[in-house]
């Protein structure tokens, strides 16, 4: 009798179209595997640099997107009043005719009457492109509530981030230290990088005050008292300063320690403004060749940076026990830890046989590092003291010299790129002309702030003011509450892209509702005009008064350029495309493209050709042609006749030979370049050489920040543009030249409210889109809010309680669960599962919406008044990042409230009618 012949392996496709993945930022390759035209597997594309063929939940469930009932599926006017989610479906032709006819009047008059925000979307080059030339100076994306401290903290101080910009190196290093890392971000590339760590036996330690994610998968946990972690790093470096551990050599050849800071605060520089150094008793320029500088000179009255940093940090303030009750880590583990890292750092060097060149001309026979790594998110950005905190951490691996050497934090392709060497920001509008400049940079003193003539902010969101002057990725947070406020000015026209600010993304949620219905005496609305595009029907879709609906990501194209955010790795410059794997089923368009129409019928300038006709065909078009320099595109592969990397004129087959090549394009850094990026001639002529620089740029790492000090110079009342009085001595503080930690704004208003509170995305989820997808939302379909030993005991609470949570700003009531592994003095829960009853085509009575919860209403945008008249943003000082997570509140036990036979979470709103396909 024969077997039967059983198929064990059917093909699930009958073709493969490989492109990127967006289920988060990570950008991961994928296999698209369609069957008879319909996307029915995705997989990760083993090729890929970023993840090597590894896929998370999120990545798989993808094809859930693209089925998804809330996907919108036309355009839309409002027809009811706002918020009441009545739409009449429109043509693309009326919808686009509309916003034109708002636009257009509003550029030849007042352009930054036009408000243009974007949330997570991965084309800032092609927005913040667009926003130029329409004229409005008020243009920026989510950095703002995300996490600019990290951002501003790394470009001002090593030339580089943590998160996608950076990372450690994973083959070499010893120790590894994550500080507040959640785990929805930097997901595959981390989860890979642990496993190789954990595969070496290196050691890895998580620093939160939860421990979750990768922090219960470390070798040893701190929990943290939120808002401390720079008071920890500034204890761990008093310990080093103190025991010699410290990498002198390095802080000598590739730092500013060794430059002579005056009595003005400012370096002592030479006739061609360079900074000195001391060398053989001589002051020096401090890149002159073959010098050895010395860290402990005087000169004319001038001190070294160094010896300003030792003094500062090895007074016994920063001493383990003068602040381990504040930050809930006891005296001797911050010890142990100071030594363990210590150990790692000076004891186990890593030398590896390459040759290399210093920007100096000196050569070195070998690349020698410390091979201790770290990495830091959000838990220590979202604090109005998260500057600050993540300029500490970058000091400490400054002292180590474990910034680009082996074993240490590598930088990606751009970057390293110094502050210098970014723009400053831009504000000057011209009625009918574009903005005088790019809107976001980095200001190197008070003369690139963004004022009008009066001193008053030049930006809705006050950018670039007095009250946060590097805030380099704007503060989208304030500008709904700002332009509701006509503070600092009215505008028409709120053009958002991809933002949900009428829930998960907005502080005071509930109050932003009432800002975006609120009217004036006029009877019209204080927020004339809201144009909305989303692929998605989010909360914020029924405040809009005009829809344009986008594609899911597997129906457009996205170019992730290194213009912008791309996916290189320290060892490659990268870049990558999605393409329209499977053609929209409905009258959607990508708003990529959509924005090009739009710049084209208002005639911007770059999107209208000499005679007035679109120069575009659409965002495909856009980005193999565009040219930002002559040569320098969106991509950087296949240029010019198909050869050349980099610099090359544009190449019509450039799109279909990334396509063949998975989607995506490397160009590997030499040998000799590897590491010591900023200071290695062969990395420097490389970068010239594809284009990331148009000149060398080397630089020092920056302990001593000259832009703070000039801020701070001002405050004090030197130089020509002066702070109003009432900023004086906050910006003294905040804008010390040396890291420095304060408290968390708002801990004095908060006394009566013991318990910090946190929120993180979990690690199947990244977008608020995730918490609507049919497989994503049964991993997590609701949240409750996890609540430490020591409270759950003194509230007496049991499985299946709820509890009342009450901050200054409003009261919540949820679910409570236990969770040991917590500091002692926090509540946490996930942020962005609970949804609007209504919203995102869920069931009214989906756990989303009756179990499901926001810390956010809890949360004000504003700090307590202080008796001065002043609105004070509830953010850093510094960047304007949002301070999410310097909450506070208190938790008690409650009954559930109605209906008894299944309770539903407080507070509750209107249900939003259906605006998409159908309830899921
Ligand atoms: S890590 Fe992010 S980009 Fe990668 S597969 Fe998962 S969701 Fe997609």
């Amino acid at each position: 009798m024969t077997q039967p012949q059983l198929d064990l392996s059917p093909a699930v496709s009958d073709e493969i179209r490989q492109t990127t993945c967006y289920m988060c930022a990570c950008r991961c390759g994928i296999n698209v595997h369609l069957k008879s035209g319909r996307v029915s597997y995705i997989e990760g594309n083993r090729a890929h640099p970023v993840n090597k063929g590894v896929l998370c939940a999120k990545g798989a469930s993808g094809i859930r997107q693209i089925t998804a009932p809330s996907r919108l599926s036309q355009p839309l006017r409002r027809v009811g009043p706002r918020g009441s989610g009545a739409f009449e479906p429109i043509s693309w032709d009326e919808a686009l005719a509309l916003a034109v006819a708002w636009m257009a009047p509003l550029r030849e008059t007042a352009p930054e009457k036009v408000a243009f925000f974007t949330g997570r979307d991965q084309s800032q080059s092609l927005t913040s492109f667009w926003a130029q030339n329409f004229g409005t100076p008020n243009y920026a994306a989510h950095g703002g509530f995300c996490s600019v401290n990290m951002a501003a903290a790394g470009i001002y101080t090593i030339g580089g981030a943590f998160w996608e910009f950076g990372q450690p190196d994973w083959e070499h290093t010893r120790l590894f230290l994550m500080f507040g890392v959640a785990e929805d971000h930097d997901s595959n590339p981390i989860k890979i990088g642990l496993g190789r760590l954990k595969a070496r036996g290196a050691r890895v330690i998580g620093i939160n005050p939860v421990r979750s994610g990768y922090n219960a998968v470390a070798d040893d946990w701190l929990g943290i008292t939120p808002g401390t972690d720079g008071l920890l790093i500034l204890s761990l470096i008093h310990c080093l300063l103190e025991a010699g551990k410290v990498d002198l050599p390095y802080l000598a050849r590739f730092t500013n320690a060794p430059c002579l800071v005056g009595p003005d605060g400012l370096f002592l520089r030479d006739g061609q403004d360079k900074p000195l150094v001391i060398a053989d008793g001589r002051a020096v320029a401090f890149d002159t060749p073959g010098i050895q500088p010395d860290l402990g000179a005087t000169h004319q009255g001038a001190r070294t940076v160094f010896q300003h940093m030792a003094e500062r940090y090895l007074s016994p303030e920063y001493a383990p026990e003068a602040v381990a009750d504040r930050c809930g880590i006891p005296a001797p583990r911050i010890r142990a830890l100071a030594a363990e890292i210590a150990d790692a750092a000076f004891n186990h060097p890593v030398t590896l046989e390459q040759e290399w060149t210093d920007f100096r001309g000196d050569p070195h026979k070998t690349m020698t590092g410390r091979p201790v790594s770290f990495h830091a998110m959000r838990g220590i950005s979202a604090h109005s003291n998260g500057f600050q905190t993540a300029r500490s951490l970058h000091l400490l691996q400054i002292l180590l010299g474990a910034v680009e050497t082996p074993g240490g934090y590598r930088l990606k392709p751009p970057y390293p790129k110094p502050a210098e060497a970014h723009p400053a920001p831009h504000c000057k509008v011209t009625p009918g002309k574009p903005l005088d400049g790019p809107h976001l940079g980095y200001p190197r003193g008070p003369e690139h702030l963004c004022l009008k003539d009066d001193g008053s902010p030049a930006r809705i969101d006050k950018a670039f003011s007095w009250e946060n002057p590097l805030s380099a990725h704007g503060l989208m947070h304030m500008v709904i509450a700002n332009a509701h406020a006509g503070d600092p000015y009215r505008i028409d026209t709120l053009f958002l892209y991809m933002a949900n600010m009428a829930w998960n993304s907005s502080m005071n949620t509930a109050a932003v509702m009432e800002m975006l219905t609120d009217r004036g005496e006029d009877g019209e609305y204080r927020i004339p005009r809201i144009i909305y595009s989303d692929a998605y029907a989010s909360e914020m879709v029924a405040y809009a008064d005009l829809i344009l609906p986008d594609t899911t990501y597997l129906e457009r194209h996205d170019c992730i350029s290194l213009l912008d955010r791309p996916i290189s790795e320290p060892d490659a410059a990268g870049d990558a495309i999605r393409w329209p794997v499977v053609a929209p089923d409905r009258d959607v368009r990508g708003f990529q493209s959509v924005l090009i129409d739009l710049g084209a019928r208002l005639g911007l300038p770059g999107f209208v050709d000499a005679a007035g006709g679109p120069l575009y065909a659409d965002y495909a078009d856009y980005i193999v042609n565009h040219q930002r320099r002559p040569g320098i595109g969106p991509l950087m592969g296949w240029r010019g006749n198909g050869d050349a990397e980099g610099r090359g004129g544009p190449n019509p087959a450039q799109l279909d030979r990334y396509i063949e090549n998975g989607a995506f394009y490397q160009a590997h850094v030499p040998d000799d370049a590897r590491y010591f990026k900023p200071w290695n001639r062969a990395y420097q002529d490389w970068a010239v050489r594809t284009g990331l620089y148009d000149a060398p740029q080397p630089y020092l790492l920056s302990i001593w920040s000259e832009p703070m000090r000039r801020f701070q110079r001002a405050a004090e009342g030197q130089g020509q543009r002066q702070p109003p009085e009432h900023m004086r001595a906050r910006l003294k503080q905040a804008m010390d030249p040396l890291p420095r930690w304060y408290p968390p704004f708002g801990d004095e208003a908060a006394r009566d409210y013991p318990l910090h509170a946190l929120t993180q995305r979990p690690m199947a989820m990244y977008h608020s889109w995730g918490s609507q997808n049919a497989w994503l939302r049964q991993i997590h379909g609701h949240n409750p809010l996890y609540v430490p030993t020591a409270v759950w005991e003194a509230q007496g609470f049991a499985p299946g309680d709820w509890a009342r949570v009450t901050s200054p700003t409003g009261e919540i009531i949820v679910p409570v669960a236990h969770m040991p592994a917590l500091n002692p003095h926090t509540v946490w829960t996930w942020n962005a599962i609970g949804k609007r009853k209504g919203a995102w085509g869920l069931d009214p009575n989906a756990p989303e919406a009756t179990k499901g919860f926001l810390l956010n209403h809890l949360i004000h945008e504003l700090l307590p008044p202080k008796g001065d008249g002043q609105r004070w943003s509830n953010s850093d000082p510094v960047t304007g990042q949002a301070a999410w997570f310097d909450l506070r509140v208190r938790v008690e036990k409650c009954a559930a409230p109605p209906p008894d036979e299944a309770p539903e979470v407080l507070p509750q709103f209107p249900v939003l009618p259906d605006q998409g396909r159908g309830r899921a």
